[in-house]
């Protein structure tokens, strides 16, 4: 029965980010079912979920506070149109995610995936400085290796190759500045040092062309699907500083730092900053439903704000706004004030932390790093075929060790829920380190 279920998957199922061919060697698991950190095989087997399923799952597959409330929704409204109609879990969830920027952020403009959160704040920034006027802002700035998703705008302000280049000709330039990533430390160098260069980088760019750029784009603290690439809050202090001064927006796409991720709820608050857009998706509704958002100032909503159509924000999607998805994100963010989520994690990360000490110091490692809940480590493997396998075999070798852990090439990265127990942590932390071994020396 499982095997068939592969066989029928792979005739059927089109896998994302996947090369098909490569499913003649590299497993695929069909997923009974989850509970807590761990998913369940057909065959009985276990994976503890140490990627939270991508990056969206917080509180544990199958969690009971947040089935309980689901069930609840789905008996009153499943689903109405956002466009002339309200409901109480999307009015409750503005209000709340408003609350907790200290109401700076107070317009809530919904989607359902990441890639549509980035889309709307490129196309909100655009709009807000042509209703003001300034028709001449239309470019947007990046980061070296950065990732905003893959539809065509956002895809225009990523800088992953392997994601790019295919797609290259479909896509409108952005400008792309130097990554704040600490690993750039030159000799001597340290990360608020590498901050300070990467925003010179910036500053040089806005002095050369600001009456041009309606914003730059930021992943803050970690650039996650570039490889989990660290950099000092002061980066975004700094870029905050140069946007007030030259009239550009600043886009912080929370979407994967978000939600408590770095060890605050919003990234932004360890720099002291609040961006002009927040784009948020992924954990905000527990890993359940697809729903992602953008947050924004009244100055901008107040540039839209007027009696000709036209000058309104022109972007809808059929499932914006969906009540269940919102009611999911509720009894979320209910379960971060319950448990007091921030401070529980901060012993969790001390503790892992501590276990993952002999992957730090393994002589096969380099660039140990950490923030909040994200851990990564980069894997030296100085022979180029064995290199470029490296993921697929740890990602095989982990399954055989009961771990779901997928490397970005050679960066091997733990972003777990916010649920492991001590016996999970050190089991992962045991586990990881020997599955590195086993990949590196076979
Ligand atoms: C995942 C991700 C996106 C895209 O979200 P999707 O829901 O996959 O479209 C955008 N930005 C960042 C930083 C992400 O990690």
């Amino acid at each position: 029965m499982p095997q068939d279920w592969v066989k029928r998957s792979l005739r059927s199922v089109w896998h994302p980010c996947t090369q098909m061919q490569h499913h003649e060697t590299v497993p695929l698991i069909p997923v009974s079912h989850g509970r807590g950190a761990w998913l369940y095989d057909h065959e009985g087997k276990r994976y503890l979920d140490a990627i939270s399923s991508w990056w969206v799952n917080l509180f544990g597959h199958a969690n009971p506070r947040i089935n309980a409330a689901l069930k609840d929704q789905l008996d009153r409204l499943e689903h109405a149109m956002l466009a002339g109609f309200t409901h109480e879990p999307v009015i409750r969830l503005s209000e709340q995610l408003s609350e907790l920027t200290g109401r700076v952020l107070g317009h809530a403009f919904y989607a359902s995936d990441g890639a549509s959160a980035v889309e709307i704040a490129l196309k909100m920034s655009f709009h807000a400085w042509r209703n003001a006027g300034h028709t001449d802002k239309q470019e947007f700035v990046c980061l070296k290796g950065s990732y905003h998703g893959e539809t065509i705008g956002a895809l225009a302000v990523t800088d992953v190759a392997l994601f790019k280049d295919a797609y290259g000709p479909l896509l409108r330039a952005s400008r792309v500045v130097e990554s704040p990533d600490a690993r750039n430390a030159r000799e001597g160098e340290t990360a608020q040092d590498v901050a300070r260069r990467a925003a010179k980088d910036v500053e040089e760019l806005f002095n050369e062309r600001a009456g041009k750029i309606a914003a730059i784009i930021i992943e803050p603290l970690v650039q996650c699907a570039t490889g989990m690439a660290m950099h000092d809050p002061l980066y975004l202090a700094l870029v905050r500083e140069l946007c007030d001064r030259h009239s550009v927006h600043l886009i912080l796409d929370e979407i994967a730092v978000g939600c408590g991720r770095t060890g605050t709820f919003f990234a932004c608050e360890q720099a002291g900053i609040w961006p002009d857009f927040l784009c948020l998706s992924k954990g905000i509704s527990g890993g359940y439903l697809p729903l992602s958002l953008v947050l924004t100032r009244d100055e901008v909503y107040e540039a839209f704000y007027s009696t000709d159509i036209r000058r309104g924000f022109l972007h809808s999607h059929s499932y914006t706004g969906n009540p269940l998805a919102c009611r999911a994100a509720l009894a979320t963010l209910q379960i971060f004030k319950e448990d007091n989520v921030l401070a529980t994690n901060r012993e969790r990360y001390a503790r892992l932390t501590r276990a993952l000490q002999p992957l730090a110091d393994h002589e096969r490692t380099r660039h140990f790093r950490q923030a909040g809940m994200i851990w990564a480590f980069d894997a030296v493997e100085p022979d180029a075929a064995r290199a470029a396998t490296f993921s697929r075999r740890f990602f095989g070798a982990a399954l055989d060790n009961e771990l779901l852990l997928r490397p970005i090439g050679r960066t091997v990265y733990l972003m777990p829920p916010y649920i492991l127990s001590d016996e999970e942590m050190d089991g992962l932390a045991e586990h990881t380190r020997k599955v590195f071994e086993s990949v590196i020396a076979a």
